[in-house]
């Protein structure tokens, strides 16, 4: 390993190959656990007070409600996720029986998501031009192979239909990326199924052959659920963080990257250099495009062109006899073909205590409400009061609190750079950013949300996959098994497990 400010301790013999994660988030952790597993020898460097990065969780008021500032749950089918988690000992809990119900905000009216084949024929989701629109997919020619990338509302639109777009699709990607259907990429959001057009000339004859393939593998596959974990999704990061044994070091950002002759020399916030053989930069798009400039302009221009939207996340608990609306599932997410007659900016809202258990006391009923995403950064300008007053507001709408009901407890995230937007051109852009890197620097990997899917199961197979690449590289063939070690000039701070601080760029309050 290179060192351009060797310690006076460095053994005499080689020391092992030594990976440099910059960032704390799932996918930087999933990556370091990854490579640690491998024998190499991996150090994390977290820019901020706590590790885990959007994934935070929160019991506040003498531990009487558990809040999940960022991700709140993910499915059974997230193989990677749940792999890990059983390999950590991570608690997982399942979601309650009510979970299943889904709901889609019209309007005023609120329309159930169907869960069956029998509620997907009966549901009022769609009236029935719009089922009949749906059946006739099959028999749409696809496109040409080479016509131009489409936004997901042209492709849903031209596949499915208008209604299909508006009442469940467009609904779903506000509750994943608080994204703008007319301006998310297809090919980047849905590569499945834009492949199931051009595979097999129809989304509808794509499914039917995935499903027909994968038969017996969905035969013995346990039944779907809702997971999240015991104590909340902080627990899954504390694992990791236990797991990876003092090689996470809170509060050390990263502020510059260059190739030395031997491998990598890293600048740390407080002047500090570290040396390493390889590197993962598993921090947001618009951070890593500052630390590749170096290595090519072009990379930088691709990655700093991600934009993120914001969102504001605020939890509400009221007694539950104060409330006269209140239904038992999952939630409601808005569908933008008819105005809310509440909030614009409202995006959805999550009726968490009804999903998962011991989230609040058992007489009362929290809620998350998100607002904001790519359609509403004015979020951004919101005040605190003005976030209680606007998710007061959709309570009263929504779960029919009365007027002089206050809520038990409110409790603001803001999320300025929440979901990065995969827009047009952005598979494209991301797959020459990797590939002018990879050429010119064959140990540096980039892992994150903003690559291959922004869901927990896609953070951590993008770490996996990193490590992957890097293990097929020089120095870290057959790396022997060996302790940690990382030449600096200065100790790194050492983590506390129990850092309850928000997120750099995202601000909490509770009250
Ligand atoms: C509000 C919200 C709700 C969500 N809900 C769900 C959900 O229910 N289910 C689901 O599957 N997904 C959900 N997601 C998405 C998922 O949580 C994220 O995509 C995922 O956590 C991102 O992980 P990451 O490691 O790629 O990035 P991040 O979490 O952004 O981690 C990057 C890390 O890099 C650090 N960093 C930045 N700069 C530097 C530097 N210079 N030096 C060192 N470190 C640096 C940051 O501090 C951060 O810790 C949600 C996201 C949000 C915001």
């Amino acid at each position: 390993m290179s060192d351009s400010h060797p310690l006076p301790d460095v053994p005499e013999k080689q020391p092992s190959p030594t990976v440099v994660v910059v960032g704390a988030g799932i996918s930087g952790l999933a990556c370091a656990y990854a490579l640690q597993q491998a024998g190499v020898a991996v150090q994390v460097l977290e820019a901020s007070s706590q590790a885990g990065g959007w994934v935070q969780s929160f019991a506040v008021e003498e531990h009487r409600y558990l809040l999940e500032g960022g991700p709140n749950s993910f499915p059974s089918s997230s193989k990677a996720v749940v792999a890990l988690a059983e390999q950590l000992g991570v608690p997982l809990v399942s979601a309650n029986e009510n979970a299943k119900h889904r709901f889609i905000a019209l309007g005023a009216d609120l329309l159930t998501v169907p869960h069956s084949l029998w509620s997907a024929i009966t549901t009022n989701l769609l009236p029935w031009r719009a089922k009949l629109r749906l059946l006739q997919e099959p028999f749409i020619a696809p496109l040409s192979a080479d016509a131009p990338e489409e936004t997901v509302a042209q492709f849903v639109e031209r596949r499915l239909g208008v209604l299909a777009h508006t009442r469940m699709v467009q609904p779903f990607l506000t509750g994943v990326y608080a994204g703008n259907s007319n301006q998310l990429s297809a090919k980047a959001v849905f590569p499945k199924l834009v492949a199931y057009e051009q595979d097999y000339g129809s989304i509808i004859k794509g499914l039917l052959a995935s499903f027909r393939k994968n038969k017996s593998k969905i035969k013995n596959k346990r039944p779907y659920a809702l997971l999240n974990c015991a104590g909340g999704m902080k627990t899954f990061i504390q694992k990791l963080v236990q797991a990876l044994a003092g090689t996470v070091h809170l509060n050390t950002p990263v502020t510059g990257l260059k190739q030395t002759a031997s491998g990598w020399e890293l600048q740390l916030g407080n002047g500090q250099k570290i040396s390493a053989d390889g590197v993962v930069l598993a921090a947001p798009a618009f951070v890593t495009s500052q630390l590749v400039a170096s290595l090519s302009t072009e990379a930088r221009l691709l990655l700093d062109a991600v934009e993120y939207a914001p969102i504001t996340v605020v939890y509400q608990a009221f007694k539950k006899r104060h409330l006269t609306n209140r239904k038992e599932g999952f939630g409601v997410l808005r569908s933008w073909e008819v105005p809310n007659p509440v909030n614009q900016a409202w995006l959805g809202s999550l009726w968490t205590s009804s999903v998962f258990p011991n989230r609040c006391p058992k007489d009362e009923w929290l809620v998350s409400h998100f607002f904001g995403g790519a359609c509403h950064t004015d979020v951004l300008l919101w005040s605190e009061s003005r976030a209680i007053e606007e998710a007061t507001a959709q309570s009263r709408w929504l779960l029919g609190s009365a007027p002089k009901a206050m809520p038990t407890l409110n409790a603001v995230f803001n999320h300025a750079k929440a979901i990065p937007q995969y827009t047009l051109g952005h598979t494209d852009r991301m797959s020459i950013a990797q590939t002018l890197l990879a050429y010119q620097a064959p140990t540096l990997q980039l892992v994150g949300n903003y690559l291959q899917g922004i869901n927990l199961n896609s953070c951590v197979e993008s770490g996996q996959v990193a490590c992957e690449k890097l293990l097929k590289m020089p120095p870290f063939q057959k790396a022997p098994q060996a302790p940690a070690s990382v030449h600096t000039t200065e100790p790194l701070p050492p983590i506390s497990l129990d850092d309850n601080v928000s997120a750099i760029d995202s601000t909490a309050t509770i009250h």
